[in-house]
């Protein structure tokens, strides 16, 4: 999958005729995707050109193989594709060309090698009813991940169904589904929720993983600040029709047609922590809220049995506040309140930061 030649992440640009100028533009955009200020671009140039190929065991479990469609298939070949390709994938049962026993011992090396420092990708939600319901090679889900996330350096929970059971874990739950951090407690575990999660989110992960050799800063859910900190309904680009008080009340009326607010609809925008409305789907293209259909929900806990995809939230338009827990305003008094949903003050004040150009960072990097 990887040529062992290329040592570093720079090695790998140079190799596929990536241009310095380029190579700029894109830690400039994953600065800032990451709230980093702009003078942290040539620190993030400098530790990501110089980065080495940290290995990835990625373990699939109870998932459909969305989040990984969504992650190798989102784009032509990028700069996001090149750190992809840059970590040394050492198991992944898509995408690897071993099976069997082969594949199985390319893991244990892989732990071997590694101990102490490799990355754990999980995508799936792992199933304790019945250790028989999914197994790997003749061991449960269970037993795999407890044996793989034992040597890691951290545990990267990749869609809903790993960072929070998703729809194996729907009522009434029948194999018992739980969450990577129901099982990892004692390694640090990333949360990249969604169903499908943003590309540009996983990469942004690795990403700060290979300059800084830490993960980013978390939210009460485990998930990246940088990208879960505000609400799909404070960067949507139809919020002045809900402060005007213009709604679609279905999806073929004069409201729809004009491109008004579709809380009416179901949007659960307003309880939604996600990037899609600044990152976009397929290259900026678009997203889903963008198409004319309201947010599901999908990077919250328990979002399939939030009350309805398209039925209204329960609380009052206008009363709604960073406080207000997900299920409490779905109209619902499920685990999500138990775990303690409290959205109030996600968004700390940044500061603002005089403006640096791609060629003040090729005159200092
Ligand atoms: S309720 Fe949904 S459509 Fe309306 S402004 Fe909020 S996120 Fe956008
Ligand atoms: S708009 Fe909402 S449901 Fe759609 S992908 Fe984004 S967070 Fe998920």
């Amino acid at each position: 999958m990887v040529d062992k030649k290329i040592k570093t992440l720079g090695d790998a640009l140079r190799r596929n005729g990536v241009s310095r100028r380029g190579f700029l533009k894109f830690c400039t955009a994953t600065a800032s995707m990451m709230a980093l200020p702009p003078a942290m671009v040539p620190a993030l140039a400098a530790s990501l050109d110089k980065a080495r190929r940290p290995s990835v065991i990625w373990l699939s479990f109870q998932e459909c193989t969305g989040c990984t469609e969504s992650l190798t298939r989102s784009h032509s070949p990028t700069l996001e594709n090149l750190i992809f390709d840059h970590i040394s994938l050492d198991y992944h049962h898509t995408l690897q060309a071993a099976s069997g026993h082969a594949a199985e011992a390319a893991r244990e090396e892989a732990m071997r090698a590694n101990e102490g420092n490799y990355l754990v990708v999980v995508d799936g939600a792992i199933p304790l009813g019945n250790p028989g319901y999914s197994t790997i090679a003749g061991f449960s889900n269970l037993q795999i991940l407890e044996e793989t996330a034992a040597g890691a350096a951290a545990v990267i929970a990749v869609g809903s169904c790993a960072a929070f059971g998703g729809l194996p874990k729907a009522d009434p739950n029948p194999t018992g589904a739980v969450s990577v951090r129901d099982i990892v407690t004692d390694k640090p575990v990333v949360n990249v929720s969604g169903c499908p999660p943003i590309p540009v989110v996983i990469t942004g992960v690795l990403a700060h993983f290979l300059t800084f050799g830490t993960l980013p800063e978390l939210d009460e859910y485990g998930r990246p600040k940088a990208f879960f900190g505000t609400s799909i309904h404070d960067r949507c680009y139809r919020r002045p029709f809900y402060d005007k008080g213009l709604f679609a009340n279905t999806f073929d009326d004069e409201g729809a047609r004009k491109g008004w607010c579709l809380y009416k609809l179901g949007c659960k925008g307003p309880m939604t922590y996600n990037a899609c409305a600044t990152v976009k789907w397929n290259e900026g293209t678009s997203w889903p809220v963008e198409s004319g259909h309201g947010c599901l929900g999908c990077s919250q806990p328990d979002f399939w049995d939030a009350g309805g995809f398209y039925n209204a939230l329960s609380i009052p338009v206008g009363d709604i506040s960073r406080t207000t827990s997900y299920a409490a305003a779905a109209g619902l008094g499920v685990a999500a309140v138990a775990a303690g949903i409290n959205h109030k003050t996600k968004v700390a004040a940044r500061k603002r930061h005089d403006r640096v150009t791609i060629d003040d960072l090729e005159k200092i990097s």
